[in-house]
């Protein structure tokens, strides 16, 4: 590592403001940004001398020598501690985690948004079977925090080893419990943890305390053990790199602003062939990368290198965008790198737009979608490409191959670079034995 480039904007909310200054040396843990307004503290994550601050980063010129020690945070209360360490949720959501848990629930629940959802990534399960205890005594201090007095962690049934290591790390803890989860997409959106683990279904504008619960992923549920009990500013992120990589790894506490291109090299370089895009985040909602020295933040959880596109030679392509997927700019720009003109675009009916953003009013069940195709065939296209849950992909099977339309999904190009079953067919069962 010799240079690492700190965004001034890793979470909702506003840009932080520089504190330090070209030439300032900094340690590990050194407070370098501050928030204006919502957001939270930036700290370097290494020994170096500052090269560059503007209005986006700070660069630093990391040094040879890299002691594990770091600057402590200090705090009288568990939330001082959790505000001032600058915990953001690190699911990608990036919403101040200090915000979060100042919740005043009632005999409420904090659950633990294990369900790692995008397919690939590795590092969430990773941890809850390498770092069982740290993580529940984070939950713990959640609790303590947001006055909740029961907490479930929502981890799908398919991730046997973890599942069982939180059953044992919480067997005398009758707070706690465990909730397991099909496996199918997008079971790790917020208010579909709440509905499964909880039975109740949120309207698209309510936030999880209206079912007196705040829902708090796994990796920020470790930051908060680590802020309460070492004093650790959140300056480190896990990451799974997985897709053309010749070795896919999980790392874990990856210093925020290494460049992407350093922890491909990592995981082997990147294999032989032509790749079609490099992917920061999961394959529903990353995005492609413009640059691959691009840092790591604190909301990354994923780079997934792919394989070459196919070639639709001009062919006139439908667009159907879910509110759990890709936007519409994405869904246009694999269009683009397909080589295919989009000549209809249509939204899932359960996506409904709210301040900006698609939320979808019941995710991962599927209201039916033969007459998005239907709209889609009358605009002329040939082929369609779906962004949509596994539940609505399953029904857009059962009506447009028998319109004659060939069908892709937004997550095609990855799941083949990642090995793993396209999303059509729904082979798994909605209801788990718990
Ligand atoms: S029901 Fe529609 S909007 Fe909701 S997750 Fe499925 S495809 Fe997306």
């Amino acid at each position: 590592m010799s240079q690492i480039k700190i965004l001034l904007k890793q979470h909702i909310g506003a840009p932080c403001a520089a504190v330090v200054a070209l030439g300032d040396k900094v340690k590990k843990g050194t407070l370098i940004a501050q928030p204006t307004g919502l957001g939270a503290n930036i700290f370097s994550s290494v020994y170096g001398e500052v090269a560059e601050v503007n209005e986006n980063y700070i660069l630093i010129n990391a040094d040879e020598t890299q002691p594990d020690e770091y600057e402590p945070i200090t705090g009288e209360t568990t939330l001082e501690l959790i505000k001032n360490a600058g915990i953001v949720g690190m699911g990608g959501a990036g919403f101040p985690t200090a915000v979060k848990l100042n919740a005043n629930l009632n005999d409420g629940y904090i659950l633990v948004n294990a369900a790692e959802c995008e397919p690939g990534l590795l590092h969430n399960i990773h941890q809850l079977e390498t770092q069982t205890d740290k993580t529940v005594r984070g939950v713990k201090y959640c609790m303590e925090v947001a006055g909740a007095t029961k907490a479930v962690f929502a981890i799908k049934a398919k991730n046997e080893k973890a599942v069982k290591a939180v059953k044992e790390a919480i067997k005398n803890e009758p707070s706690m419990s465990v909730f397991l989860m099909p496996d199918i997409y997008p079971m790790g959106e917020e208010r579909a943890v709440v509905r499964e683990c909880l039975g109740i279904l949120l309207e698209p504008t309510q936030l999880p305390s209206a079912a007196n619960a705040v829902v708090i992923n796994a990796e920020t549920v470790l930051r908060v053990a680590e802020a309460v009990e070492d004093k650790k500013p959140c300056f480190s992120k896990n990451v799974t790199v997985t897709g053309k990589v010749n070795n896919p790894t999980i790392f874990t506490d990856v210093a925020v602003g290494t460049p992407v291109s350093e922890l491909i090299e990592a995981a082997g370089g990147l294999c032989d062939g032509v790749i079609g895009e490099i992917v920061m985040g999961g394959p529903f909602t990353g995005k492609s990368m413009a640059d691959v020295n691009d840092p790591i933040t604190k909301t990354t959880g994923g780079i997934i290198p792919t394989i070459e596109f196919p070639d639709l030679h001009g062919a006139n392509i439908g667009i159907l965008v879910c509110a759990c997927g890709g936007s519409e700019a994405r869904m246009r720009e694999i269009c683009e790198k397909m080589n295919a003109k989009v000549v209809s675009v249509q939204r899932c009916k359960q996506a409904m737009e709210i301040k900006g953003a698609l939320k979808c009013e019941n995710p991962g069940n599927c209201p039916g979608q033969a007459q998005k195709c239907i709209a889609m065939k009358k605009d002329g296209a040939e082929y369609i490409i779906i962004g949509n849950c596994s539940d609505c992909s399953n029904t857009v099977m059962g009506s447009a191959p028998k319109m004659g339309l060939k069908i892709f999904h937004q997550t095609d190009h990855l799941m083949r670079s990642i090995h793993h079953p396209l999303y059509r067919k729904l082979r798994v069962s909605k209801k788990i034995e718990q």
